[in-house]
């Protein structure tokens, strides 16, 4: 059985979900975040091995042959895929893994890990929505529309999910989050395997004495 948990984070874009995972890597040492692999270009200030492994498309269906994906999936132009063995690594090594994937892989995901916990974000109104994909104002009304209405079609998963976090004040939002995985952290199946060796020596105690 893996030593960590697995969970999905799902947003809608627009929703704030990349900067609040950001912060929460950076607050919690025993999280770690699945480097996808991508067929799309890198944005401005991408790195390749740290925002996503940049792969051309002939590669990518190489290693969907390969069964190399625990979930893949064609979001807006491209390919997405998160490396099965690389998640598995980091749960046997104990640790909590973080996945920011569609609904599309989020459903293959439950089917495969049933343990797995997902979590979706949205923004506070529709107004935020529009106002956040219409960024610093560059895009045409039509690559905007198209947005909305890629935002609208994630937001109709968001039953599938287990948590739902508001994004409207930032560090409510991280809170929120926070204590998502603070609780399942103290779930006892995870517990007993960090405190064995306590749970066995106070049961061990009340023998001795008796
Ligand atoms: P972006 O290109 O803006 O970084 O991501 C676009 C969408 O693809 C987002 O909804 C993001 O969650 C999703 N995505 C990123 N990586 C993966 C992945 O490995 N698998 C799936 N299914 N979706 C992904």
């Amino acid at each position: 059985m893996s030593k960590g948990t697995l969970y999905i984070v799902s947003a809608p874009s627009g929703a704030g979900k990349t900067s609040l995972v950001a912060k929460l890597l950076e607050v919690r040492s025993d999280l770690a975040l699945s480097v996808s692999h991508t067929t799309r270009p890198p944005r401005p200030g991408e790195q390749d091995g740290v925002h996503y492994h940049f792969t051309d498309a002939e590669t990518f269906l190489a290693m969907i042959e390969d069964g190399a994906f625990l979930e893949h999936a064609r979001v807006f132009d491209n390919y997405y895929g998160t490396s099965r063995a690389a998640v598995q690594a980091q749960l046997d090594a104990g640790k909590d893994v973080i996945l920011e994937i569609d609904w599309q892989g989020a459903q293959q995901v439950r089917r495969l890990m049933p343990g797995c916990q997902s979590i979706f974000i949205v923004p506070p109104s529709p107004e935020t929505l529009e106002a956040r994909l219409r960024g610093r104002g560059q895009d045409s009304d039509e690559v905007i529309e198209r947005r909305l209405g890629e935002a609208v079609k994630e937001i109709e998963h968001h039953v599938e999910y287990d948590y739902l976090v508001v994004n409207d004040d930032f560090d409510t939002a991280l809170g929120e989050l926070q204590s998502i995985f603070q609780a399942n952290r103290l779930r006892l199946r995870p517990q007993l395997e960090r405190h064995r060796r306590l749970l066995e020596n106070l049961l061990a105690s009340g023998g001795r004495k008796a």
